[in-house]
């Protein structure tokens, strides 16, 4: 199984990033990726670039160096009724959205109450699902904000938004692993589809996802439920999604 989009990378705009978006799509367009998703950090994020900068994406061609180019963001979930760090004026303007928790970016009042709560994070989750903008639900295999796997996926699929299978887990946050398999296999079970990506924060990490991908062949995970796993699947679902093809 391999990867030919990309869809979870950031650049110099995350400030702990370090690569520029044409470097990023360089990488893209060297590797043969179909496509790549540009989703720097949302401004709840220290360091991350302030709502104007997620006005102007219009500036970019959706086809650079034969690569499809979906400009978004990683925004960040802020408290347990799901609500997002981007307005709703940003967020339909905004081809490509992967909604992510980090403890730094949870409203300072619903921290503790929402770290290593299971109840809240299912609710969390839960709320997510429903917001239309969202196509992903970025690294959740975190231990501190374990949810309750068996009553969220199903709701998640059939809303629409598409795992997320982070590489960078399996580099980096070791603690998330084992709960990144065991979501995993109930995707695999019910049917559920995932996305496999990097989390790229320089070049030399675009679409290097093998850590995830062997991971997934260990437990033949099924490859038609891996989105980004054929460009013919990949351009399938932008298409059910309202979005472009490559030019
Ligand atoms: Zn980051
Ligand atoms: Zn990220």
């Amino acid at each position: 199984m391999k990867i030919i989009a990309d869809m979870h990378t950031h650049t110099i705009a995350s400030t702990h990033a370090y690569g520029t978006i044409k470097e990023m799509i360089e990488q893209a367009a060297e590797l043969g990726l179909y496509a790549i998703g540009i989703t720097d950090h949302a401004p709840a994020m220290p360091g991350s670039p302030q709502e104007w900068y997620f006005h102007n994406f219009a500036a970019i061609p959706k086809t650079y160096k034969g690569v499809r180019v979906l400009m978004g963001a990683e925004a960040n979930i802020t408290d347990d009724e799901g609500n997002l760090d981007l307005e709703e004026i940003v967020c339909p303007r905004l081809e490509w959205i992967v909604a992510s928790i980090h403890y730094l970016t949870i409203k300072e009042s619903k921290r503790d109450y929402i770290t290593n709560n299971i109840d809240a994070c299912t609710q969390l989750y839960l709320n997510v699902a429903d917001n239309p903008y969202v196509k992903v639900i970025g690294h959740c295999g975190a231990p501190e904000f374990k949810f309750d796997y068996e009553r969220v996926i199903p709701v998640l699929a059939e809303k629409g938004k598409l795992i997320e299978i982070n590489s960078s887990s399996f580099r980096h946050r070791k603690a998330s692993v084992s709960n990144c398999i065991e979501i995993a296999k109930i995707c695999k079970r019910i049917g559920a589809p995932i996305i496999v990506n990097t989390d790229a924060h320089f070049m030399t990490e675009v679409g290097r996802a093998e850590g995830a991908l062997a991971a997934l062949e260990e437990i033949g995970f099924p490859e038609e439920l891996v989105v980004n796993s054929s460009v013919e699947r990949f351009e399938r679902y932008l298409t059910e999604k309202g979005l472009s093809l490559r030019e």
